[in-house]
């Protein structure tokens, strides 16, 4: 069987820096991540570079910033007024933070943090990086129309609900 639209798949994976190699992230002693094929669960690049592939294939793919997390935006770097950070006792670089916003809540990385300023960072924590995967189709099946319906996976590696 092979990834089309609407395959539940489970992969193996290691992701690096493309560029300099820095260790990401890998299923390593995990169990495979598990996802709905064509249901944007997965980065667009790493879902095109699956499509077609059947379990027992492994590949490696690298995927542009653009193709991932998205380039990083200067525009999603702001500088907030301290006292918004009043309910938080310490504030320094590399805190993260939720904040609420019109489009839900998103997590905001503390880049800086002057007398009456604070620089946050609403990137992604990846934007900007081309990642290499290696990947390993470890299963391919199909999913049930409520997987459809809901766009996403149950069961093992999917949502509890
Ligand atoms: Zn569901």
């Amino acid at each position: 069987m092979s990834i089309t639209q609407n395959k539940v798949v489970s992969i193996h994976y290691n992701v690096v820096d493309a560029d300099s190699e820095e260790s990401i992230d890998s299923s390593d002693g995990r169990d495979p991540m598990v996802y709905l094929h064509g249901a944007r669960n997965i980065i667009p690049g790493l879902e095109q570079a699956l499509e077609g592939k059947a379990a027992g294939d492994a590949f490696d793919v690298t995927v542009a910033a653009v193709d991932a997390y998205g380039e990083h935006s200067d525009d999603r770097v702001q500088k907030v007024p301290r006292e918004a950070f009043a309910e938080i006792s310490e504030v320094y670089p590399g805190l993260k933070v939720t904040a609420q916003t019109d489009m839900g809540p998103i997590e905001l990385l503390v880049t800086e943090v002057a007398d009456d300023e604070v620089t946050v960072d609403a990137n992604h924590p990846l934007a900007g990086r081309n990642l290499k995967f290696s990947v390993r189709v470890e299963d391919v099946r199909d999913a049930s129309e409520e997987e459809v319906a809901h766009g996403h996976v149950h069961g093992p590696g999917g949502q509890e609900h």
